[in-house]
């Protein structure tokens, strides 16, 4: 099947983009939508939603089923050669374009105004694309992100100028004849294409030496920007006060509302001009921008009111939340210079601290940049570091995140290495502080964290006022250390009562905003996924809610008291009956919830009474009788909290209490697993103990991961080490699928599984 260049502009052609969601790639679909092409997309990452709303037919992963439907394929530099869905076109002689190319073919029919440089490329080309549409131009325009002003991050439309973003990434700039060009900056980027400084100097002369019309370019104090536009024939200069430049900009200050600036032409004073953006490197975005659009005979006064149009591009200082606790930004710095500037505009915020959050992307990038990057973030008060973002790049020797964060602690910065977003969560849980900055930063994944966290800091927040300084309330505490397993992401809200009138507080509110609730004993029982718990956690951890105390020969307790001091207070006071509970490492309310049970006895044979609080955080004393109790289940106790109970037993002496404890304790040293585990895993089945079974079918000792079904006790898995939640419960689900298969047993599990996947 042949495909013209001239089919881009005709419309009615079918076809498929890889790598869709990519920054560079959604305007593309847009353009092409805007065209009239039928268009489908895939990629490992969702692709925002206004495309699937307007048509884009989306895959999700590699498997899109109807290439022969597909007269061309396009991807971005990301996809390598050996993409599945790549080689199937070339098997099938289906055009194939990169994505340079085919925006290079698109650029035809226009007047191209390419914005190149290596930072600041997708502000100043969504400022032009403002710009221009003030002046009702009605420009088409590609922009590397989306442009919450214009709704879009590519725009096919009647006018003669075509606004993008040339990146030299993908080499084709070569191809490309524009009509006018602004060079922002030219340092080295892009390292896996260009050795060096001189090798990005030579591709950009090589594309501005094609340009028609004016070449905007930065004022001389960029040495690598003149070299790159040595002999262009119509060149313009752009720089702040003292520089020799055509257009001077004056900075006049930053507020909250942005920057402002003057500017002189020539000598003659265009005025002031305001931008709602961050920081002096924004201000030279926005003078280059304002130079090229009054070169191409914008008047001055639409590019002012183009200007105060602008919002800025998603990700780019983008302030997410912002309130006394805590102000999030998120930023797509990634390279060392663009690092540096981030933060210095975050300094100028006034927060009590700038904590950065870095995911470097590409290790080539970091490879190179280690030193500078190291430079750039020791700036920030405190920095946390994730794993490289590696961008369809293979990990490389000598550049990991371990490097970074020693070549940070060299230059006297405090730093934190977290192996994933949710540890990462916890490590900015215990490091917040009041009045905080958290800039996130990174052309990777970062930016889904940021947005989580921003949002999870309101119910944090909430939550502090609601407790009244009754209790503990923590934002992102690791489960992994309130759950016997030792497994588990953050909880967004981690919340320890004081006292019942608190609770009730905290719970009615839950109840009246729709934020879940989860209650959490001694994590016995319990096996927290790796991407942590939503909402609001109780944990009755705090003295005023795990009170033991002996009236009548009847014990009162809160539901924080742990079973085995339960068992002590009752052998001290001569009543017996209990003994079963010493060796269930629970709580008094996660026993009542799962009825716990040992030795032939059960939770709820000792229970005279439990105070239970509603979803709405009213509380009331109800009797044994009025409970249905089922195998490791309390109906009412799912939906309700136990916030206390009375337990009786008969008269005993301690010493034959004492010779019963120490019997049982016998029996479950013999029988259970030392090791971090979550109790039993299944219930046991009709016919047969699910330990029996488990070690009938062979699979005791099989491991995944860190996680092992324990040799001591089939029914155990045990933590070895590091293991994951998705460890326990892929095992889990190779137990069942094995007891179904060999023994037509359908094995229910006992753990309770909370949380969401990383
Ligand atoms: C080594 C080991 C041995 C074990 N041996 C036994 C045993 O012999 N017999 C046995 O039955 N179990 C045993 N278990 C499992 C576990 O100890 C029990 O199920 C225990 O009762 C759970 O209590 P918890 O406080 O840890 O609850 P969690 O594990 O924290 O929670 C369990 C469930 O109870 C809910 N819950 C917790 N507190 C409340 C509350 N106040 N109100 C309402 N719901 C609540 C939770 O939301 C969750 O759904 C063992 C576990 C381990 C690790």
């Amino acid at each position: 099947m042949s495909f013209n260049s001239s089919d881009w502009i005709k419309g009615k052609k079918r076809i498929h983009l890889i790598g869709v969601s990519g920054s560079g790639m959604t305007p593309l679909a847009e353009i092409l939508l805007d065209l009239g092409h039928r268009v489908s997309g895939s990629d490992i990452k969702p692709v925002a939603d206004r495309l699937v709303l307007r048509g884009l037919e989306f895959t999700l992963g590699h498997e899109f089923s109807k290439m022969d439907e597909v007269d061309a394929v396009v991807a971005s530099a990301a996809i390598p050669d050996e993409n599945r869905e790549w080689m199937e076109a070339k098997k099938r002689k289906i055009s194939r374009f990169r994505r340079g190319e085919v925006l290079a073919q698109l650029a035809q029919g226009k007047k191209l105004v390419a914005v190149m440089g290596s930072h600041g490329k997708t502000t100043t080309a969504t400022l032009l694309a403002q710009i221009f549409h003030e002046a009702g131009l009605e420009p088409c325009f590609y922009l590397g992100g989306y442009s919450p002003a214009l709704g879009v991050s590519g725009a096919w439309k009647k006018g003669e100028w075509l606004i993008a973003e040339v990146d030299e990434s993908e080499g084709a700039p070569a191809q490309m004849r524009p009509w006018a060009a602004l060079l922002l900056n030219a340092d080295h980027e892009h390292v896996d294409r260009y050795a060096d400084e001189k090798a990005v100097v030579a591709a950009y002369r090589e594309v501005l030496g094609q340009v028609t019309g004016p070449v905007v370019v930065v004022a001389k104090e960029e040495k690598a920007a003149m070299e790159a536009t040595m002999g262009v024939k119509t060149k313009v200069t752009f720089g702040w006060e003292k520089s020799e430049a055509d257009y001077v900009g004056q900075w006049e200050g930053e507020s909250a509302n942005g920057i402002q600036f003057g500017v002189m032409k020539s000598g003659k004073d265009l005025g002031s001009f305001s931008v709602a953006a961050t920081g002096r490197h924004n201000g030279g975005n926005a003078l280059g921008g304002l130079a090229l659009a009054a070169e191409l005979g914008v008047e001055v006064e639409k590019i002012r009111k183009g200007l105060k149009a602008f919002r800025r591009a998603d990700r780019r200082f983008e302030i997410l939340t912002s309130g006394p606790g805590l102000e999030v930004v998120d930023d797509y710095a990634h390279h060392p210079r663009e690092v540096e500037a981030t933060i210095a505009s975050a300094r100028t915020r006034g927060r009590a601290r700038v904590v950065a959050i870095f995911q470097p992307h590409r290790y080539t990038r970091l490879a190179t940049f280690m030193s500078g990057f190291a430079e750039a973030l020791r700036n920030a008060d405190h920095v946390v570091i994730l794993p490289t973002y590696a961008a369809g790049e293979k990990t490389m020797e000598g550049a990991g995140v371990e490097q970074l964060v020693g070549a940070i602690q060299e230059k006297g910065g405090k730093v934190d290495l977290a192996g994933s977003m949710s540890e990462c969560r916890s490590i900015l849980g215990r490091l917040w502080q009041e009045g905080d900055l958290f800039l996130v930063m990174g052309a990777g994944d970062v930016t889904q964290m940021a947005r989580k966290m921003a949002k999870d800091f309101h119910g944090f927040y909430k939550v502090r006022d609601l407790a009244k300084g009754e209790g503990v309330v923590r934002w992102y505490e690791p489960m992994r250390k309130h759950t016997t397993i030792r497994i588990g992401g953050p909880a967004q809200v981690w919340f320890e009562p004081e006292s019942e009138a608190a609770l009730g507080r905290v719970v009615e509110w839950c109840a009246k905003e729709g934020v879940p609730l989860t209650v959490v004993g001694r994590g016995s029982n319990l096996l927290v996924r790796d991407g942590g718990i939503s909402g609001v956690c109780v944990h009755f951890g705090q003295p005023g809610m795990s009170k033991i105390e002996v009236v009548d020969g009847k014990i009162h307790a809160g539901a924080g008291a742990r079973l085995k001091q339960i068992v002590a207070v009752a052998k001290a006071n001569g009543i017996m009956g209990l003994e079963f509970m010493e060796g269930i490492p629970g709580a008094l309310g996660g026993a009542m919830r799962m009825n716990a049970g040992a030795m032939e006895s059960w939770t709820f044979e000792t229970i005279e009474s439990v105070r239970v609080m509603d979803r709405k955080g009213k509380v009331s004393e109800v009797l044994r009788g009025e409970f249905e109790v089922k195998y490791r289940r309390v109906p009412r106790l799912v939906e309700e909290i136990a916030v206390g109970a009375v337990l009786h037993g008969k008269p005993g002496n301690p010493e034959e209490i004492a010779e019963k404890l120490k019997q049982y304790s016998r029996k479950r040293w013999d029988s259970q697993p030392a090791a971090p585990s979550a109790g039993c895993i299944f219930k046991n089945a009709e016919k047969i103990p699910a330990g029996r079974l488990i070690e009938e079918l062979g699979l005791k000792d099989t491991a995944i991961g860190g996680a092992r079904i324990s040799p001591v006790h089939g029914n155990f898995i045990v933590n070895q080490g590091g293991a994951k939640a998705v460890d326990v419960l892929a095992l889990m689900d190779q137990v069942r699928a094995r007891a179904q298969k060999d023994r037509g047993i359908d094995l229910e599990p006992e753990v309770i599984v909370v949380g969401e996947d990383e």
